[in-house]
């Protein structure tokens, strides 16, 4: 198989093939992320080549390939008849094929509309991940996402609606410390609103070659101390109303808050709870991303 640029996939996708449809990412404007910064620009494979990576795959796999993830920054965004024409390829090479999925930020998914989307899920795309980040304008703003909370709820809505899951990302601290409140509440509005399949924590971790590592440099970003990410958690736990699966696999975060909603909310404001009584200095270290 082929592969160009940075190659990355949600933990949950580590067991499945990876087949590339396009390179970087649309948008690339995001403060907090390295990924693409320094190229390659985006692309979309030519269909060609995309579907000569299938019949490699079906060459060294088999017909035994259960789930497919389409990796690069935003897939979601190539041309709905392509990214279809791609799905229902895949399916028809391997019988096994269970899941499809990609990555998709809001903006791009709510270009698609509902129908777009509908005929998405029709072809066999499965889960979108979608970098939610946080619900709050003001940092979405700061953060050049490219999107507001209105066209995340609005996005998030329609791919449930279409019949798909959905994993939604939220980055605890990304609002530093003027912001933590709000982002907790807001995320929390947000999520309330989308009720997506997942929820997916990460704790901010200042990226090399990023704007937002220039402003914790500059002192213009305050970043959150163990505790008051742990704080920010437990305030955003405590106004979810989702019945969703809150997950964090993922390095950055200080504790694993894992479990079902609504069931599951004590156990974890009690278990954020303990973590707070440790001090600060027993957590992971402060460091500089490189990947
Ligand atoms: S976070 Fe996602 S949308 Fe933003 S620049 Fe990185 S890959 Fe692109």
């Amino acid at each position: 198989m082929q592969y160009k640029g940075p190659i990355y996939r949600p933990p949950s996708e580590a067991d499945s093939l990876l087949i590339q449809a396009t390179v970087g990412c649309p948008h690339n404007k995001c403060t907090f992320c390295m990924v693409y910064k320094n190229g390659p620009g985006y692309k979309v494979r030519d269909m060609k080549d995309i579907k000569a990576d299938i019949l490699r795959a079906l060459d060294i796999y088999g017909d035994h390939v259960r789930t497919l993830f389409l990796p690069a920054g935003n897939t979601i965004a190539m041309k709905t008849d392509d990214l279809c024409e791609i799905l229902i390829f895949a399916k028809e090479t391997f019988s096994t094929l269970g899941r499809i999925t990609v990555y998709g930020s809001s903006q791009y998914i709510h270009k698609k509309g509902p129908q777009g989307l509908k005929r998405l899920a029709d072809a066999g795309l499965s889960r979108i991940h979608v970098g939610l980040e946080s619900g709050d304008d003001i940092i979405l703003k700061r953060i050049k996402k490219g999107t507001s909370s209105k066209e995340q709820i609005e996005a998030g809505r329609w791919v449930m609606d279409a019949g798909m899951e959905l994993s939604l990302y939220v980055v605890l601290g990304i609002g530093g410390k003027d912001r933590t409140d709000s982002h907790a509440r807001e995320t929390a509005k947000v999520l309330n609103e989308i009720v997506p399949d997942f929820i997916r924590l990460r704790t901010f971790v200042p990226k090399i070659n990023t704007g937002l590592l220039a402003e914790v440099q500059n002192g213009s970003f305050q970043m959150l101390s163990p505790h008051e990410v742990l704080r920010e958690a437990a305030l955003l736990i405590t106004k979810l109303r989702a019945s969703s699966y809150l997950a964090s696999d993922h390095y950055t975060n200080y504790i694993n808050l894992e479990g079902k909603f609504p069931e599951e909310k004590k156990r974890l404001l009690d278990k954020i709870n303990i973590a707070l009584k440790q001090e600060e200095a027993s957590f992971r270290p402060f460091f500089i991303g490189t990947q």
